[in-house]
C-alpha cells in the first residue's frame, strides 16, 4: 500500500465538483481528509491522505487531479518530536486530528507516526515542555 499526504488547492471553476469521489470510482484510491475550507474568492483547499495500491495507481489519480485545474503539493514543512524532552504527559495526543500522536499501550508512552501527520501544527502550540517542533523540508513533486 502506498499513502501520502498531500495540499490540493481547487480553482472556483472546479471547486463544487466531486472530483475526489472520482479518485475512488475511477483509480481505486482510498482518501482521508484532513481538512478542507473554500476561500472568500471560492477557491478549495483541502489537506489529505491518499492510498493506493501501488506508486503508479496513486500516479494516475493524482494526474487525473492536475488535468482537471487542481494544484497538488506536499506539506513544505515537517513536525518532529524531541524524545529527550517529551515528559509523555499525552496533552498532544488530545489535540491531535490524525493520531499522528498517540499513546502506546500497555507503557504509555506517546509516539509521533510522521506518515500519518498533516502539518496543522496544533501540537506545537500545546505541548508545554515545547518537545514539538517545525522545520522546512526539500520541495517535493508529486506524481
Ligand atoms: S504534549 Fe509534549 S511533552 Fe506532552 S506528550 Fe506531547 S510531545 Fe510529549
Ligand atoms: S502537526 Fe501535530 S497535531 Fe497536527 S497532525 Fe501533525 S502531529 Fe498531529
Amino acid at each position: 500500500m502506498y499513502s501520502k499526504i498531500i495540499i490540493l488547492t481547487f480553482p472556483p471553476e472546479v471547486a463544487q465538483k466531486a472530483l475526489v469521489c472520482q479518485l475512488v470510482k475511477k483509480f481505486d484510491l482510498l482518501f482521508n481528509i484532513l481538512s478542507a475550507k473554500i476561500s472568500n474568492q471560492k477557491q478549495g483547499l483541502m489537506v489529505m491522505e491518499i492510498s493506493a495500491a501501488s506508486r503508479p495507481g496513486f500516479n494516475k489519480g493524482i494526474n487525473f487531479l492536475k488535468q482537471q485545474g487542481v494544484t497538488v503539493s506536499t506539506p513544505e514543512h515537517q513536525i518532529f518530536k524531541d524524545d529527550q524532552i517529551c515528559t509523555h504527559c499525552g496533552a498532544c495526543t488530545a489535540v491531535c486530528p490524525t493520531q499522528a500522536l498517540h499513546i502506546r499501550r500497555p507503557a504509555m508512552e506517546v509516539v509521533f507516526d510522521k506518515k500519518k501527520c498533516s502539518v496543522c501544527e496544533l501540537c506545537i502550540v500545546t505541548c508545554p515542555s515545547r518537545a514539538m517542533g517545525l522545520f522546512t523540508k526539500e520541495p517535493e513533486t508529486v506524481a
